[in-house]
């Protein structure tokens, strides 16, 4: 408990110290890349043109960073509204097929009608980019990714399921940490978005992985008021609940 709190109130502080640079930091940004832009449209030969690809790409990455730590700084919700699960799901497959599918892995989806709960589509969609971005990564040659939304216990629920890498239980347990990753070019940022984020939306989300088999996450939103009722109550099965 001691732990949780220490690890709330050190996450507070990053928050806090993110939302006063990041925008100073963006600005002088934002200049370098337009600088390394002109120098790549007039650049005659092939090394110029290959390092000012390079400083264009890490500064994409540092920018990447930024709005990650930015999206942290600003979990709260700027425009609340109803949304439809569905709806907002195909407009993040749409927008995400096409790379999934570049990287050899397919996207399933089983989604109901009807299912609405409350909040800011854009933060839902942030959350759905990350979590569809991370299945991806986790998968190669022939993967595969289902995406399943549902009612149950008042709660519109979303699984992402993967039949990528899988974590280990140490992973699982870190999942949501800042700066924890695994990847070569990681940020170890995006599920710490996404863990804050679900939880202003009063919701959680649930992971059950296995190494060399895959990972299955669960978002849990309770339904809009006027949706409750239409639960169906399916028994769903998850082991480790991060929140
Ligand atoms: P990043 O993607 O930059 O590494 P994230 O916070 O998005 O940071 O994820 C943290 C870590 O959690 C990843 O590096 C990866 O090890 C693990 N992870 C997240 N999602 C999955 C997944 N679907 N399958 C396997 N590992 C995952
Ligand atoms: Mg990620």
């Amino acid at each position: 408990m001691r732990a949780e709190l220490q690890r709330t109130e050190k996450l507070q502080v990053m928050g806090e110290l993110a939302a006063s640079i990041a925008h100073e930091i963006r600005n002088p940004m934002t200049v370098a890349k337009g600088f390394a832009q002109l120098l790549q449209q007039r650049s005659k030969d092939d090394t110029t043109l290959r390092y000012t690809g390079m400083v264009m790409e890490e500064l994409d990455r540092a920018e990447t960073i930024l709005s990650d730590y930015l999206s942290y700084a600003k979990p709260k919700m700027e425009c609340v509204q109803i949304i439809d699960i569905k709806q907002q799901l195909n407009h993040v497959i749409n927008m995400m097929g096409p790379y999934a599918e570049a990287e050899g892995t397919t996207i399933q989806c089983h989604m109901e009608d009807g299912l609405y709960i409350v909040g800011d589509e854009r933060k839902l969609c942030q959350v759905l980019v990350n979590m569809i971005k991370n299945a991806t990564e986790a998968t190669d040659g022939n993967g595969r990714i289902i995406i399943n939304s549902y009612p149950f216990e008042g709660n519109a629920v979303i699984d992402i399921i993967d039949n990528g890498i899988g974590m280990s239980i140490d992973q699982i347990q870190r999942l949501g940490h800042p700066f924890v990753s695994n990847k070569e070019k990681g940020t170890g940022l995006g599920m710490m978005v996404c863990f804050r984020i679900i939880q202003a939306f009063q919701g959680k989300i649930e992971v059950k992985s296995e190494e060399g088999r895959g990972t299955a996450f669960s978002i849990k939103i309770p339904l809009a008021p006027e949706n409750a009722g239409s639960d169906r109550s399916i028994q769903a099965d998850r082991t480790i609940v991060k929140q």
